[in-house]
């Protein structure tokens, strides 16, 4: 599974900038030639965000996917990698290295259960895609049993909803769940963090592997969260953004 890591620098460019919210972007690149540029699912690369400047994003899409890649960018730090993709737009390129990281799919059978706050998702949803796209054919019983816990701040931070909604009626092995740290009133969802919603049951299976993206605080509160539900290391993969 795991891609060798490279320092070989690559160009692609912007064909399509789309905003999700106010803060975050969906980006989508034709994937260079050169080299054969390929990853795995969960990967990062690190990009030049200007004077010699590099800061690292997770691919957001399928590697089985055409001759394109996404990100997903959030802008809300305000620093220099978010002021290059505020700027950047459709036709301009990126330059960038990699693919680079080890938080990949350590197993393609069992549960995976993927625990994202905001752009967190953005390894998730290249696992995700990759995984349901490579078992479309399997027989029911032996594909792996999906659950995605995604959480957000405020109600206007959300974005892909309607994309994970779609694909839990397309596919019933994926399971999706929703919630919201900091719900408004009057709001009918989930609230509370993305570990309290991990169904009872998965901490009992051997073969559950648990992936946890996002902020540092949110990955240890969710590590110590599974360490206290006796979940042994090797089934804890996580990448704080
Ligand atoms: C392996 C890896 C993968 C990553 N993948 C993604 C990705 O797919 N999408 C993505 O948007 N980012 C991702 N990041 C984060 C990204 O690399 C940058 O750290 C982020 O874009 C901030 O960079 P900046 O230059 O804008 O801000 P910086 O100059 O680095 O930081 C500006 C200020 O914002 C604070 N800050 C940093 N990060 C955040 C945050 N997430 N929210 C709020 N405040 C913050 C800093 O403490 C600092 O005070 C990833 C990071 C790692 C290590």
């Amino acid at each position: 599974m795991e891609q060798s890591q490279t320092n070989h620098i690559y160009t692609a460019r912007v064909v399509k900038k789309f905003a999700l919210s106010s803060k975050v972007f969906l980006f989508t690149f034709t994937k260079p030639v050169e080299n054969q540029f390929s990853f795995s699912a969960g990967q990062f690369i690190n990009i030049d965000v200007g004077n010699n400047i590099k800061r690292q994003y997770s691919i957001a899409s399928s590697p089985l996917g055409n001759g394109t890649f996404d990100l997903l960018i959030d802008i809300a730090p305000g620093g220099p990698g978010s002021k290059y993709f505020e700027q950047i737009s459709e036709q301009d390129s990126i330059t960038f290295s990699g693919p680079m990281g080890k938080f990949t799919i350590a197993s393609e059978t069992g549960e995976l259960i993927f625990l994202a706050a905001g752009t967190g998702i953005a390894p998730f949803k290249s696992m995700i895609t990759y995984l349901l796209t490579k078992t479309e054919t399997s027989p029911q019983e032996q594909k792996p049993q999906l659950y995605l816990l995604l959480g957000f701040r405020y109600e206007q931070d959300m974005f892909l909803v309607d994309y994970f909604q779609n694909l839990q009626n397309t596919y019933p092995n994926f399971h999706y769940t929703l919630t919201l740290s900091q719900p408004p009133e009057g709001w009918q969802g989930n609230s509370g963090y993305v570990q309290s919603y991990i169904p009872a049951e998965l901490f009992e299976k051997s073969t559950s592997h648990f992936y946890v993206c996002g902020g540092n605080n949110m990955v240890q509160g969710t590590l110590a969260y599974l360490r206290e539900k006796n979940i042994p290391d090797e089934r804890i993969h996580f990448e704080p953004f």
